[in-house]
């Protein structure tokens, strides 16, 4: 394959842009090399700037579960921006799409739109905060809740000790308020309640984090997490950014049975385009301005694009009795067929799957949290990212994330997968 035009235009955007990505995941740093740059994609596939084809197993990191440029969410958003992009006033749709959604989601009787997960996730903390009159959140290594301060904190030296910053910019004083704990180990939740008693305004969590890979949780961690938050008056949030109406209608609360207070979704609701929402009962969303004291805001929020292209979204998703399932044959299908031809190469490997999410690391013990995450062998890792894209197939450029499966794919997509993972293998 040719990298040529890629190459080139990695070189020019590199002059303006910094780091040549508005995202840093994008520029293959942990991978090496250099990105590719895409020009369209369509169903399960993206094309790039030197006309290489791709299977696309990150689908945006998540929303395109429909598949790309899927028509009926084109024609919603052209017949849309007909009528104008932006009026900063409040539109039927909005209305009409908030009512599907909390239709949709269990224990949520009212959603607020925004503009990305991050912005979901910082105003479902400082409503939290605001509602509780709680200054600290616990939150989980590993678990990546967009980039607002209060998230970019690092474990300590001890587990149970303050966080620190791990990005400069991120002052002390706000560190000092996000408190870390381990992914699965409800012990270190507690010891946590303990040394701060009333003080825990609320617990963050990716009810299955995408970003360490995919980590299940373990049985009965979230609904003893629930029962934590109830005993200490601290308010339970999901961040379903990844999981929200993908691994089911209701995501990862309905699959667990397990009620949060706010839930915070992304990417998803907004059909590809830049969406966040969080949602939650009314007496604590009604704390949000213009009701009650807690200030949240947005001029493109609600945006009437972003909102035909979700609402279409969310209506085929709620409509298709079978996606759901569909997509969780499909994973199941690529999953055995992977740990068939790793085993069968001696790989030393782990493969972690909640529904279509499903993640390969290069590490033969469990991974069950952020430390046994970092455990992979990241140099087989490197190897098989780049001997994949080779051959034409698209996975995330880090040890660390997840694949999301697209309902567009084929199971002959899945065999020429499977069948080129058994060649890579074999290089390994
Ligand atoms: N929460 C989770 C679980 C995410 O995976 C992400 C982004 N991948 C975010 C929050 C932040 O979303 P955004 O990039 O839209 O700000």
């Amino acid at each position: 394959m040719l990298y040529q035009r890629s190459s080139q235009l990695f070189v020019e955007a590199n002059k303006v842009i910094p780091g040549g990505v508005n995202s840093p995941v994008r520029a293959f740093k942990s991978v090496g090399g250099n990105p590719i740059f895409i020009k369209e994609a369509k169903g399960a596939y993206l094309f790039d700037e030197d006309d290489n084809k791709y299977i696309d197993y990150i689908n945006s990191w998540g929303p395109m579960i429909l598949g790309h440029a899927h028509e009926p969410v084109i024609n919603a958003i052209i017949e849309k921006a007909k009528k104008g992009t932006s009026f900063g006033t409040p539109t039927e749709l909005e209305t009409k799409i908030a009512e599907l959604a909390v239709s949709m989601v269990p224990n949520i009787d009212k959603i607020r739109f925004v503009n990305s997960g991050t912005e979901a996730c910082m105003s479902a903390v400082r409503l939290a905060r605001g509602y509780t009159k709680r200054d600290k959140i616990i939150k989980f290594s590993g678990c990546y809740h967009g980039h607002s301060d209060s998230f970019l904190i690092a474990a300590g030296s001890g587990l149970s000790t303050f966080g620190v910053p791990n990005s400069p910019g991120v002052t002390e004083g706000t560190a000092k308020d996000t408190l870390l704990a381990r992914f699965n180990d409800i012990e270190n939740v507690k010891s946590l309640f303990e040394a701060n008693k009333n003080e825990i305004a609320a617990i963050i969590i990716e009810p299955v984090p995408g970003n360490m890979g995919c980590i299940p949780p373990k049985a009965s961690f979230l609904s003893s997490l629930r029962a934590l938050c109830d005993e200490n008056g601290t308010l339970l949030i999901f961040d379903e950014v990844m999981t929200g109406f993908r691994l089911a209608k209701g995501g990862a609360q309905e699959l667990y049975g397990v009620r949060a207070d706010i839930a915070c979704y992304g990417k998803v609701i907004g059909g590809g385009l830049p969406v966040g929402a969080f949602a939650g009962r009314e007496e604590i969303m009604n704390y949000l301005s213009p009701m009650g004291p807690v200030y949240q805001a947005g001029t493109l929020s609600g945006n009437p694009l972003a909102m035909a292209a979700g609402y279409q979204m969310l209506l085929e998703l709620n409509s298709d009795a079978q996606i759901f399932s569909r997509l969780e044959e499909k994973t199941a299908y690529l999953e055995k067929g992977i740990d068939k031809v790793l085993s069968e190469n001696n790989i030393d490997f782990t493969i972690n799957r909640v529904g279509s999410m499903i993640s390969v690391h290069f590490d033969k013990n469990e991974v069950y949290d952020f430390e046994t995450a970092k455990n992979g062998d990241n140099e087989t890792f490197k190897k098989f990212f780049h001997e994949l894209l080779k051959k034409g197939i698209y996975i995330a450029p880090s040890a660390y994330e997840t694949w999301f499966i697209t309902d567009a794919l084929s199971y002959e997509d899945l065999d020429y997968t499977i069948k080129s993972i058994d060649e890579v293998a074999k290089t390994l």
